[in-house]
């Protein structure tokens, strides 16, 4: 007995998941809160904590680039779009 009850230290790996599924169900911060027994702060900080820091299967993936060399002047350059046959130069020469 005894000793101050510090926070202890969520399991997000298993929590996050779980509010989730609670939040896709259309249930509330407050309700999911007490569905897990946690507190509501705690989950709106984790929310926003979310929000802020992304993971990183969650960033948007870049398009593929695609080696190219320009029609025009034969200058090598990266392309986003395989129906891009001239370099950014040419390009803006054409308008
Ligand atoms: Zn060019």
């Amino acid at each position: 007995m005894g000793g101050v009850m510090r926070p202890s230290k969520y399991d997000w790996a298993r929590l996050d998941p779980q509010v989730d599924a609670l939040l896709a169900k259309g249930m509330r911060v407050t309700q999911v809160a007490q569905a897990l027994e946690m507190r509501v702060q705690t989950i709106r900080d984790r929310l926003s904590y979310r929000r802020r820091a992304p993971r990183a299967g969650m960033k948007r993936v870049a398009p593929a680039l695609i080696d190219r060399s320009c029609l025009n002047c034969r200058a090598a350059f990266r392309v986003a779009s395989p129906f891009l046959r001239l370099c950014p130069v040419c390009r803006a020469d054409c308008g």
